[in-house]
Parts: structure tokens; C-alpha cells; sequence
């Protein structure tokens, strides 16, 4: 019996949900990982890694003072519920309640927008640490960004803001599954990359945007296509650099394994299109594709009022939970 006080974040993404049972110490006691599916079988996946957690924390005799879990799409972070997510297929679901409805009311629960609180993590224990004005661009199946403007997240009018994936940045290019055509999303995201390697007649079978990269110097369409999602991403950045001044832009999700490869030529890009304006500094997530469970727990924090325990934290606090994958018991 381990005892004391926990939290439990959950990240839901378009190709997985993550469930984290992590001390307020920083210290992981349980982590999974499962498909997520679509509709209401997506919301079934939320509900059992919820159960899953719950169930350690019951194991190992530890409370669980709040639960924070974040969704792509349009959020409503005030009204607990997700308007809009494509990928999962979900329109008006009062996710906060459902949740807050299987711990039986006794637990606190908050929902977040994923970007947006992979941002708020970024600045929290990330490459943003201690700035106030950055932009956490997360390019994973989709692409969006977390604008934070002197110390500031914004939010926009909708909630939507940051949405710079959608974007025209070709027009009359690729039609995009927004319905727009010619988006950044269409060109730069990891699907899109796979999907536009494959429509150019590319031979390889490539499942994530690391396979694609290592076969750049030996298959030409692989390297055209990252050339034009590169390119992409720049006119993007471009715009979002001009608009809103950041000092550093930080990318995470699964492009981020890339490194200098992504940094490098982009750095390069935005110095042709920027010209009269410095490019932002460049840097790659410490968090890497856990910017996301990070937000989940530090929202979960939120909801447990216990934010400011996170200060004791770090990155390496985070990494620390990779190493966890699938654990359910923990030596006290
Ligand atoms: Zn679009």
C-alpha cells in the first residue's frame, strides 16, 4: 500500500487515449495506453482508462483528489463539453459530467482543449518555461497551435483560437477534411505526409513521419513531400508570426521526434518569407509526444486545487512516466 494523494489525467488523441495515476509528488503510479475508436465506443475507451486508474489507485490505497482530460476539437473548457471533434466523432458530448458521473460525484473534474493545455504544460515544465510570449505548435494527425501572449493563453471569442492548421497556404490545393482547400493541415500534418506520400505513387510502406524521414536521401517523392509540408508549415508560421510576435515557437507531438531535420530547413524558410522581422527561436518539445498527459495532469491538479504542486516538477518528472507504460503496481 503506497497511501497519500493522487491525480489522474486523461489525454485523448486521434490515434490513442492515455491514462495517468501520478502522485502530487510528480511520481507515476499508473499509466495505459489504448486505440481510441469512434463515437461512442471513443467516450467507452475515456470511461475504462478512467476505471483502470481508479482501480490502482484503489489497489494501492491512494485518493484521488481530481481528474482533468482533455479533447481535441472544439472545446467548451467553461461548459465541460466538446462541441465539435472530428476525428473521434463527437458533437454536444457533456464529457466533463459523463465523467464526473463514473467517479459518483466524488471526485472533481475538469475538461481542457489538448493544445491548449500542452501549452500550459509547455510553459510549465517545457521549452517555454518562464517565457510569456511563445507558441506551442503541436503537429500530430492534425495541427494547431496554443498562443500564449504575455503570460496570456488565448482563447479566442469561440475557443478556437490557434486553429492556424486551417490555414490556406496553397490555394486551390488539396481539399482538406475542414472543406477548405490547400490548408497547412493538408500538407505539414503526419497523416497528410503519409497520405501524400502514398498519392505521389511513394513505393515504401511507411506507417509515421520518422520512417519517412529516414528515407529522404533515397526516394524522391518521400523528399518532395516533406519539402512541400515543410513549406507549408512555413507560410503558416509566417502568418502566425507575423500576427502574434512570439519570442519562441516550441513543437510537440509526433513531428517533434524530427528534430534539427524539422528545425534546420524551417528556420531557413521563415528567414526568406519573414524578411524585415527576426525569426522566433525554434525548439523541440523536452516532453515530447507527452506534452499532452502532461496537460491532462497538470488540469487534474487544477481541479484537485493542488496547481501548485507542479512546481516541484520538471521535465524529467514527465519522462519518468514513459518508463511506467502499463505498470500497476509500484514498489512503495
Ligand atoms: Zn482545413
Amino acid at each position: 500500500m503506497i497511501g497519500g494523494d493522487a491525480v489522474i489525467g486523461i489525454d485523448v488523441g486521434g490515434t490513442s487515449i492515455t491514462v495517468d495515476l501520478v502522485e502530487l509528488t510528480g511520481r507515476s503510479l499508473f499509466t495505459a495506453t489504448r486505440p481510441t475508436l469512434r463515437g461512442a465506443d471513443a467516450l467507452d475507451g475515456v470511461l475504462s482508462q478512467l476505471a483502470a486508474a481508479r482501480e490502482a489507485a484503489r489497489d494501492l490505497g491512494t485518493s484521488v483528489l481530481g481528474v482533468g482530460v482533455l479533447s481535441p476539437g472544439h472545446v467548451d473548457e467553461g461548459g465541460g463539453v466538446v462541441r465539435f471533434a472530428s476525428n473521434l466523432e463527437w458533437r454536444e458530448l457533456d464529457l466533463q459530467a459523463r465523467i464526473r458521473a463514473a467517479t459518483g460525484g466524488t471526485v472533481p473534474v475538469l475538461l481542457g482543449h489538448d493544445v491548449r493545455w500542452a501549452g500550459i504544460a509547455e510553459g510549465a515544465l517545457g521549452a517555454a518555461a518562464g517565457l510569456e510570449d511563445y507558441a506551442l505548435v503541436s503537429v500530430g494527425t492534425g495541427i494547431a497551435a496554443c498562443l500564449v501572449s504575455g503570460g496570456h493563453v488565448l482563447s479566442g471569442a469561440a475557443g478556437s483560437a490557434g486553429e492556424f492548421g486551417h490555414a490556406t497556404v496553397f490555394p486551390g490545393g488539396d481539399l482538406c477534411a475542414c472543406g477548405r482547400t490547400g490548408c497547412v493541415d493538408t500538407y505539414a500534418s503526419g497523416a497528410a505526409l503519409l497520405r501524400r506520400y502514398r498519392a505521389l505513387g511513394g513505393a515504401r510502406e511507411l506507417h509515421d513521419v520518422i520512417e519517412l524521414l529516414a528515407t529522404l536521401s533515397e526516394d524522391p517523392v518521400a523528399a518532395q513531400v516533406w519539402d512541400e509540408g515543410l513549406e507549408a508549415l512555413a507560410r503558416g508560421l509566417c502568418t502566425l508570426t507575423l500576427t502574434m510576435d512570439p519570442g519562441t515557437i516550441v513543437f510537440a507531438g509526433g513531428i517533434s521526434g524530427a528534430g534539427e531535420a524539422l528545425t534546420g530547413p524551417l528556420r531557413c524558410l521563415l528567414e526568406e518569407q519573414l524578411l524585415w522581422k527576426a525569426t522566433p527561436e525554434l525548439a523541440i518539445s523536452p516532453l515530447g509526444a507527452s506534452t499532452g498527459r502532461a496537460g491532462a495532469v497538470l488540469l487534474a491538479l487544477t481541479a484537485a486545487e493542488r496547481r501548485h504542486r507542479a512546481q516541484a516538477w520538471d521535465a524529467g518528472t514527465v519522462e519518468a512516466w514513459t518508463r511506467a507504460e502499463g505498470r500497476t503496481a509500484v514498489p512503495a
